[in-house]
């Protein structure tokens, strides 16, 4: 993919803004949209605040936040959007009708795009790209919260994916300075799949009064070394994130993975952690966290 390639990046949420940022600091031409347009501004407002936090702690030039702005648009209209695209990445809600219908929508709106990327954390990546006029162009591009800040993406391979496709895949990773890990098309991948193991445990750790939020975390930050314990990671990635994929994947695999009753009770009252301002911590308006709720 050359110089001037444009990326669309559909869904302009926690994921969508950050794979738009990484984008355009690694010198595409992007195009983020979203069908709510607050969460447009929203984006591009949180998009110059993370640059402006990369400029204070040395890892940016102040003379490179304007030019990688404007190397970034954001819209409600998807279609203007795809026109001369080459480079596709969604990240929208984690439902796998949605996710089917609107790459097949953007595949057929433009045939020309050379890789179709699913930021899904555990849909089946050959089951979205089969509801594409081009399956081996589509590949699971699952990077992490927060995106400019965490090191990996997890390449997922579905059952049509080309190595072509593959190979460019390699290419934005490296060209946006993250790390790859290939990943054979399955339940949850690597990542999802191992992350759910502790997170869904530490809630009914929880739920039976084993230790608090912050305690449970503990063991795993200062006992071995995780940057994050499980609970705070939950919020990070929103209790409504974690729940969908939790559903999925006891479907798939089975009873390991069965939601606990905490986790929908605090998603029915809208306790979906960071964003929301409350999950098994609270949080103020800047995403800081105010200790355990
Ligand atoms: P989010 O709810 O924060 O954002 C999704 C956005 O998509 C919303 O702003 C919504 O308005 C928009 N949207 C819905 N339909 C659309 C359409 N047709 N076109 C354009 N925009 C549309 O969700 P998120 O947390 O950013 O998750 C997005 C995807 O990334 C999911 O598949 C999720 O599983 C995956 N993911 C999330 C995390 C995480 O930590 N949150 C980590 C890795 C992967």
């Amino acid at each position: 993919m050359s110089e001037s390639t444009i990326a669309v990046v559909l869904g302009a949420g926690t994921m969508g803004h950050g794979i738009a940022q990484v984008l355009a600091v690694g010198g595409y031409e992007v195009r983020l949209c979203d069908l709510d347009a607050e969460r447009v501004d929203a984006a591009l407002v949180k998009v110059r605040a993370n640059l402006e936090g990369g400029v204070k702690r040395g890892k940016l030039e102040a003379d490179q936040l304007e030019p990688i702005l404007l190397r970034l648009t954001a819209s409600s209209d998807s279609n203007a959007a795809l026109e001369g695209a080459t480079l596709l990445i969604e990240a929208i809600p984690e439902n796998l009708e949605l996710k089917k219908r609107v790459l097949a929508d953007a595949t057929a709106q433009n045939p020309g795009l050379a890789l179709i990327g699913t930021n899904t954390s555990s849909l089946p990546v050959t089951e979205i790209a089969q509801a594409t006029s081009t399956p081996e162009r589509v590949v699971g591009l699952h990077f992490f919260n927060p995106v400019h800040i965490s090191k990996l993406l997890e390449i997922v391979t579905g059952e049509r994916t080309s190595e072509e496709t593959l190979a460019l895949a390699l290419e934005v990773a490296e060209r946006i300075g993250k790390t790859p890990i290939v990943v054979r098309d399955a339940p949850g991948f690597a990542s999802s799949r191992l992350g759910l193991v502790l997170g869904l445990e530490a809630i009914r750790m929880l739920e039976t009064g084993v230790a608090s939020a912050e305690d449970i975390d503990r063991a795993l930050e200062l006992g071995y070394r995780h940057p994050m314990g499980p609970l705070k990671t939950t919020d990070y990635v929103g209790l409504d994130v974690r729940l969908a994929i939790a559903e999925h994947l006891h479907a798939e695999i089975g009873e390991g993975f069965r939601p606990p009753l905490l986790l929908r009770r605090l998603v029915r009252a809208g306790k979906l952690g960071r964003k929301s301002g409350e999950g098994f911590y609270r949080w103020d308006e800047s995403g800081k966290c105010l200790g355990p709720a």
